[in-house]
Order: C-alpha cells, then sequence, then structure tokens
C-alpha cells in the first residue's frame, strides 16, 4: 500500500507523518515512512544540490530534472522493495509535488510534468494521497511562526509561488477524486491526525 501526503509548504505534512506512525499500529502491517526529495543517500544528496540557495544556475528544467532523477533513486532503492515486502509506505511529497511545484509553480505545465513523472517511476501512482490544503496566508504565518531560519526567504516571490502551487494543487485534487482526499490542514494538528488516521483505516481495512 503506497500513500503520499501532499500539500503545500507549511501545510503540516512533516507534523502529520510524525504522528500518523503510532496512530496506525493496529493495522497488521508494518509501516515505512519517508520524504522526498530524499529518503535513500544519493536522493539526499541531490536534495541537497537542489534546495542550496548558492545554486542558481539551476533553472526551473534543470530542477525538474535532478527531482526525476532523487524519485527513482528513491523509488527503486527504498519505496519499491518495501512495498514487495508487504509494507505500508506512507511518503512526504512524491509525484504531485513536481506537478504543484514544478508545473504549476514554476509554469513549466502539466504535460511534461506528467510524462518526467511517469518516466521516473514507470507510471507508479499512490493508492491514496491525503492532501492538506492550507490557504496561502495562513501557511506563511505558520512558516514564519515555526521556521525562523526560513523567515528571510518570505520575500514577494515566495508569497507569488505558494499561491500558484496551491492553486496547482487545486485543480490536481479535482482531477483525480477517487485518490485524493483533501483535509483543511488549518485544523490543529490533533484533528489533522484523527481525519487522516479515518480516512487511512476506512480505506485500508485491517
Ligand atoms: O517537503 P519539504 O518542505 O521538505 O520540501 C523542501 C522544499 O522543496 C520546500 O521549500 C518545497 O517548496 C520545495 N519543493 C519544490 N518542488 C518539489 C518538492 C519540494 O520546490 N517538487
Ligand atoms: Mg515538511
Amino acid at each position: 500500500i503506497l500513500i503520499s501526503l501532499e500539500g503545500p509548504d507549511g501545510s503540516g505534512k512533516t507534523s502529520l507523518l510524525k504522528e500518523l506512525v503510532p496512530e496506525l499500529q493496529t493495522m497488521k502491517r508494518e509501516i515505512l515512512t519517508t520524504r522526498e526529495p530524499g529518503g535513500v543517500k544519493l536522493a539526499e544528496e541531490i536534495r541537497q544540490i537542489i534546495l542550496k540557495p548558492e545554486n542558481t544556475e539551476i533553472d526551473a528544467k534543470t530542477e525538474m530534472l535532478l527531482f526525476a532523477a532523487a524519485r527513482r533513486l528513491h523509488l527503486q532503492l527504498k519505496v519499491l522493495p518495501a512495498l514487495r515486502e508487504g509494507k505500508v509506505v506512507i511518503m512526504d511529497r512524491f509525484i504531485d509535488s513536481s506537478v504543484a511545484y514544478q508545473g504549476f509553480g514554476r509554469e513549466l505545465g502539466t504535460t511534461v510534468v506528467d510524462w518526467l513523472n511517469d518516466f521516473a517511476t514507470d507510471g507508479i501512482k499512490p493508492d491514496l494521497t491525503l492532501y492538506l490544503d492550507i490557504d496561502t496566508d495562513a501557511a506563511l504565518e505558520r512558516i514564519m511562526n515555526n521556521r525562523a531560519d526560513e523567515v528571510n526567504r518570505l520575500d514577494l516571490e515566495r508569497v507569488e509561488m505558494h499561491r500558484k502551487v496551491r492553486q496547482g494543487y487545486l485543480k490536481i485534487v479535482e482531477a483525480e477524486p477517487e485518490r485524493f482526499v483533501k483535509i483543511d490542514a488549518s485544523q490543529s494538528l490533533d484533528k489533522v491526525v484523527a481525519e487522516a488516521v479515518k480516512t487511512i483505516k476506512q480505506r485500508f481495512p485491517a
């Protein structure tokens, strides 16, 4: 079973993931949590390259290709082996992040991003994707309160990017209603966790 968590920056994916695992221990299968970009050594190295602010030579297309490379490594080395062993794999970000960030945010468009996602994953899609929805103002306020190190990056460009990413996510979710469950991420973490647990247990009983 492959589950992904998606949402704009500040929507609380990482916090949810931490709280989710203990709540799911009643499931019979072993749970593996992981994140993208990263999850395995080489992909974490690619993550460092992409996210280093000094690396200004990386344009949107190069960024997309690096994400795709990290995605394939992570899938082949960690996610697929775990799925073969029957584990439940829960990912902090996956293919939809590239559609939202590179496709909509950086305006590469969905056609090329969908194609590169397919190329990198051989067409694998999550069985369920929890989309944590939060509007840009609330998300940026959260980031300012919780991640002091990122405050200097909260410039106008970042605000605009956040809006585009969120609007992108809303379109993706609408296009595949069977795969996505939208959760209001402006609620308290407890409520978000409760909704996520309920959804997962309903979708995958026992
Ligand atoms: O998920 P996480 O917050 O760790 O992501 C790290 C950074 O990478 C974030 O700032 C996010 O906006 C960015 N990102 C991106 N494109 C993706 C995935 C993440 O720009 N496809
Ligand atoms: Mg996070």
